[in-house]
């Protein structure tokens, strides 16, 4: 009998979420339990909402950014207790078998891995997420947090987190290498702290310079303002990776022409609409447009214990399940310093 448990609910792509519920499957023999205690808000859970990547299928509870205890553990579980504290990310499944998930890139699984919300599960149910009470996952999805990283802070790592470590460690950020991030918001905060732990030099580029006192608190180097021409101007040719975080469409063109020669612009941020390059831009300085997914099991685990191992937490603003709305209109706005994290225990009462 599948559990019905307090979520947070989008209806439809218009309407504001509402305090409902969402059933979880039994405990199978792989499966661990999570009692979830606090999830992050990303962007992409309101981009799924709005519809901006297609049509979904409502009523849907959205969050992959999820922090809590293991309740119960299945009897082939071998990796994990109860009581044990554990994250999951945006992933729960994948074939397992595929040249890609054999590599460790469960992300890109050939069959197509199954997201944590909204995504058909291979037992054919659609998957629901982490603004919830609890999750089902099978124990290969499900990672450790280490106990030096704060409880309430853990949660965005397991998206924002790992989808900027991966790219800064593919294209190799370190001592000698200089690194932009278009954007401070969640994944943008976080890969400023990140680029800044592996030794690399880090520039913001930020609409203003509105945040430039929190970019230099991150770890920044320097912070230039977007809506400056000047900037460009002043910064043609200066990054080895630049690492794009906008949840909108921006002149990627331009950004591009910020990239010294060999230097790769990596985009994270999915906006629906597409953004349009010059393929001169591009053969001049032999430059490289990429984009990134966040990451796959084995690299958030080694992502997580990175962060511990170097103090990284992210900037969090606890919210209330009753207030999801209004956090959701904030980050919007881009006014929150830097994830809105929801208390869960607030769906309990
Ligand atoms: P967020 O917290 O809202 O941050 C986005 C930042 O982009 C804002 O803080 C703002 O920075 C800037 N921005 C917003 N609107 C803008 C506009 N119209 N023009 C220029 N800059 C603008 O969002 P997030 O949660 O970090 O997510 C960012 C994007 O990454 C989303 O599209 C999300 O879906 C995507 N994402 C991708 C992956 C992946 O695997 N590739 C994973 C997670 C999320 P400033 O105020 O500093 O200008
Ligand atoms: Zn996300």
């Amino acid at each position: 009998m599948p559990a019905v448990i307090p979520a947070i609910v989008a209806t439809s792509s218009t309407d504001p979420l509402v305090l409902g519920t969402v059933e979880r499957r039994d405990v199978g023999p792989a499966d661990v339990r999570i009692d979830i205690r606090w999830a992050g808000v990303c962007h992409s859970d309101i981009h799924t909402v709005q519809g901006d990547w297609g049509p979904q299928p409502f009523p849907l509870t959205v969050g992959h950014e999820i922090v809590g205890t293991v309740a119960e553990v299945g009897s082939d579980v071998t990796r994990f207790a109860v009581g044990d504290r554990v994250g999951v990310g945006c992933l729960v499944n994948s074939c397992g078998e595929c040249a890609n998930c054999r590599a460790g890139e469960e992300q890109h699984c050939l069959e197509g891995a199954v997201g944590t919300y909204a995504a058909t599960d291979v037992d054919g149910t659609i998957t629901q997420g982490g603004y919830a009470t609890s999750i089902v996952v099978t124990e290969d999805f499900v990672l450790r947090v280490p106990d030096a990283i704060p409880y309430e802070k853990a949660a965005p790592l397991l998206c924002a987190g790992i989808t900027t470590y991966s790219p800064l460690r593919h294209w190799k950020a370190g001592p000698g290498t200089r690194v932009a991030v278009i954007g401070l918001g969640g994944l943008g905060h976080l890969a400023v702290k990140i680029a800044h732990a592996m030794g690399a030099e880090v520039t913001v580029l930020s609409r203003s310079l509105a945040k430039k006192d929190d970019a230099l608190a991150l770890g920044a180097d320097r912070c230039f303002a977007t809506e400056d021409a000047e900037t460009f101007r002043t910064l043609r040719g200066s990054f080895d990776l630049i690492i794009n975080s906008v949840s909108a469409p921006i002149d990627i063109d331009a950004h591009l022409k910020l990239l010294a020669l060999n230097g790769t612009l990596v985009n994270v941020g999915a906006p629906a609409e597409p953004m349009p390059v010059r393929a001169g831009t591009l053969i001049s300085g032999r430059r490289s447009f990429a984009g990134s997914n966040i990451g796959g099991i084995a690299e958030t685990q080694e992502m997580l214990d990175f962060c511990a191992e170097h103090g990284i937490a992210p900037e969090v603003e606890i919210t209330s399940a009753d207030r999801i709305n209004e956090a959701w209109a904030r980050v919007l706005a881009s006014d929150v310093r830097y994830r809105f994290v929801i208390d869960i225990e607030t769906l309990r009462d």
